[in-house]
């Protein structure tokens, strides 16, 4: 018997002391310092006439790895303190110094960027097969490219610049009205207040009549603050917009494409694949409700478990994860160790408890090269496929982690990938491992309710 796994994560190997580390502080100083020291030297950086000036433009290629990776471990710190207590005032407005050095870093690096694209195609070529540039051509192409299709150096800097009031400020204000929402509702005589992501849980409550009731509170605590929620993504989507038309950019797709290093042509082939195969999520949806008794389901029922007799399974936090771990040692032994390792050092935030934010993420700290994952853990066969996806994000990061830091940065198509494998590996062995045709169902329901979350729900 392996030492019990605690739900709770330890950040003290990251930075020791929460958001009044001095540790972090300092880290933060010193950072701010190299950081300044790269925008001087991307000022003062002669464009390359041959493969001779190549030395220069490594040492800022390393230069502009370090200054990153401080402040994304930083800011991926700040974000599990502030998701873990959203009570912490004190992380955000860290995160919010952390996004104006990330603001300086944008605007030099595409400072730089815009020196790349004056370099003349031959000797830019030849720099690429020299040592230390051959690994990371690929992102370096890809920088000199995609700076060619932006604004000038003046309308990128303002852009910057305003995004940190006119972009992350909203995104920051989106979280803290979330933070405020309060659900008040009746459950079996019990008045509860709960956040709202205690409450979005409480939607797969067996009982229809709490599911709706609920649903109901839910959805006026949402309309209570509704014109605060329409201004703030009417001011996100307008800073975007006006972004773009600076740019001249007129497909509002082009930006979330080339972050994804997809074609329009793949995207369309994507959603017609879904939209034609939408019926076969329709006949299952129409099944569910008739296996819950009712005519036809509503927002509320969509995440209704199907309960036959008796409660449903249900496994303890150990329990899940031993079952990971035995069932990612079936597919691959590195991929179980590495689960292993993540538990016994408390990787991460699993527990139960008031004022965490809802949902789930898994985040990476590239000095230390390790992840966190957040998450809050019911004993449901759901959570322990959640727990396997999020630990699927972590071992991507594991697998890559010897790389140039360069090459370690990929978009959400290709991150979801690796999690949705370890999710599924979950998923259909708790089928395999069910022991009546009951639970067998209730575990395909909850597989098969993760694609209607892919197919439909995002589409
Ligand atoms: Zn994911």
């Amino acid at each position: 018997m392996s030492k019990e796994y605690s739900l709770v994560w330890d950040l003290d190997s990251i930075y020791s002391g929460g958001s009044s580390s001095t540790e972090l502080q300092t880290a933060l100083k010193e950072n701010k310092q190299e950081l300044d020291q790269f925008v001087q030297n991307v000022k003062d950086w002669q464009i390359p006439e041959n493969t001779d000036d190549a030395s220069t433009f490594l040492i800022l290629i390393n230069q502009n790895a370090d200054v990153a990776r401080v402040l994304l471990t930083a800011s991926s710190y700040l974000e599990c303190l502030a998701s873990a207590d959203v009570m912490d005032e004190r992380a955000l407005e860290l995160a919010a110094l952390v996004y104006q050095h990330q603001s300086i870093l944008k605007t030099a690096e595409d400072e730089w960027y815009e020196k790349f694209a004056q370099i003349s195609d031959r000797v830019w070529k030849e720099i690429l097969q020299q040592n230390g540039f051959e690994q990371i051509a690929f992102v370096l192409n890809e920088a000199r490219t995609n700076r060619k299709k932006k604004g000038t150096k003046e309308v990128e800097k303002t852009i910057n610049a305003l995004s940190v009031d006119g972009y992350r400020g909203w995104s920051d204000h989106y979280d803290t009205i979330v933070s405020k929402v309060r659900v008040k509702v009746e459950i079996d005589g019990e008045i509860k207040d709960l956040s709202a992501g205690q409450a979005l849980n409480m939607l797969n409550h067996p009982k229809r009549e709490v599911r709706q009731a609920v649903f109901k509170a839910y959805s006026n605590s949402w309309q209570e603050n509704g014109r605060l929620f329409a201004d703030t993504l009417n001011h996100l989507a307008g800073f975007r917009l006006a972004t773009y038309e600076m740019r001249n950019w007129e497909n509002v797709l082009a930006e979330p494409l080339s972050i994804n290093r997809m074609e329009q042509g793949t995207l369309d082939a994507m959603w017609n694949v879904i939209r034609e195969h939408k019926s076969t999520f329709v006949s299952f949806l129409n099944r569910k409700a008739k296996l819950l008794g009712i005519p036809k389901l509503s927002f509320y029922d969509v995440e209704a478990p199907l309960v036959f007799q008796g409660e449903s399974k249900k496994y303890s936090f150990q329990e899940g994860a031993e079952f990971i771990i035995q069932q990612f040692r079936k597919f691959s032994p590195k991929m179980a160790h590495f689960a292993e390792h993540a538990f016994q050092n408390r990787w991460i935030e699993a527990e139960d408890r008031d004022n965490k934010r809802p949902g789930g993420f898994c985040t990476d700290f590239p000095v230390a090269k390790e992840s966190r994952i957040f998450m809050t853990y019911d004993g449901a066969p759901g959570t322990v496929a959640t727990l396997a996806h999020e630990l699927g994000h972590a071992f991507h990061s594991y697998v890559i982690r010897d790389e140039p830091f360069e090459n370690t940065d990929y978009a959400m198509n290709v991150a979801e990938t690796a999690s949705t494998f370890a999710e599924m590996i979950i998923a259909d062995a708790s089928v395999k491992e069910a022991r009546t045709k009951e639970e067998k169902i209730t575990l395909l329901e909850d597989k098969i309710g993760r694609s209607i979350a892919f197919f439909m729900n995002i589409h």
